[in-house]
């Protein structure tokens, strides 16, 4: 409460108490006011006076309050902040996972071999070097916020404007965001045939606290819901609608790549 606000309020109950007093004593220089009078006068002045105590007590009463109010939530907030930093890595159930990526489309292997060729020929479960000449061309390592990673350049630069967005609007949880993986020129796994999207370096496997997510449970990280909306608003397919749930996967859709052939940041030939 602040000293003007006070004043205002003893200013605006004194003001019938003036009124009173001037009425008073006009009253006793021109001429005595009967008993009944004064004492009615009497009485008034008693009660504004009660009145004027009572708000001064309740003006007491609410800075106590206010000040009370500070101190609890400060110390709310700081709980708050604890309790979110915490939920981030708690694991949850997946809302309609297989329509998470509604909208967007799944960049299969047969459809990269069509735009890129296949990353190289003898493939296998394993990391092993690129060789595909296209595809060598449009490969950089570089820092995207809060991790580093080995991608084709136009899949940096979206995922450093993805972070960029993490960073305004989510401060705690980027600050909490490490990678399990993005380039690596291998087939999916389990699979004999099908080339995994981290061949082509167009996905990121992503990380709260360092702790990966089960795969195949249809459960997640609740950061990685958190992420994944930031993602799929770049036109970033996640790996939690895949038919054996990934969560911590996140890859290029092919309306990204159709936007990148149609800009010229990659051939569009093939
Ligand atoms: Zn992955």
């Amino acid at each position: 409460m602040k000293l003007a606000n006070i004043l205002l309020a003893v200013a605006i109950i004194l003001a019938p108490a003036g009124w009173y007093l001037a009425y008073f004593l006009f009253f006793s220089i021109n001429s005595y006011p009967t008993r009944e009078e004064f004492v009615s006068q009497q009485e008034k002045l008693t009660a504004l006076t009660i009145d004027f105590n009572s708000l001064q007590q309740q003006i007491t009463a609410q800075g106590q309050r206010a000040a009370d109010a500070q101190t609890t939530t400060y110390s709310d907030n700081t709980e708050e902040t604890n309790g979110l930093v915490d939920i981030y890595t708690q694991v949850v159930n997946i809302a309609n996972r297989r329509e998470v990526n509604a909208g967007l489309t799944n960049s299969s292997s047969s459809y990269l071999v069509g735009v890129f060729g296949p990353p190289r020929q003898d493939l296998t479960q394993d990391c092993q070097a690129m060789t595909n000449p296209i595809l060598k061309d449009l490969v950089v390592t570089r820092d995207v916020g809060p991790i580093r990673v080995t991608m084709l350049e136009p899949a940096i630069i979206s995922l450093q404007q993805i972070f960029k967005n993490v960073q305004v609007f989510e401060p705690e949880l980027y600050d909490r965001i490490s990678t399990a993986g993005s380039l690596c020129v291998r087939l999916i796994r389990g699979s004999e045939t099908s080339i995994s999207t981290h061949a082509y370096g167009l996905s990121v496997d992503l990380n709260i606290d360092g702790q990966l997510d089960n795969l195949g449970d249809g459960k997640t990280q609740l950061g990685l819901t958190i992420l994944a909306e930031f993602f799929k608003r770049e036109g970033w397919y996640w790996g939690a609608g895949f038919s054996r749930e990934d969560s911590m996967h996140f890859q290029v859709s092919r309306e990204k790549i159709e936007t990148w052939r149609r800009l010229g940041q990659i051939p569009s030939g093939n």
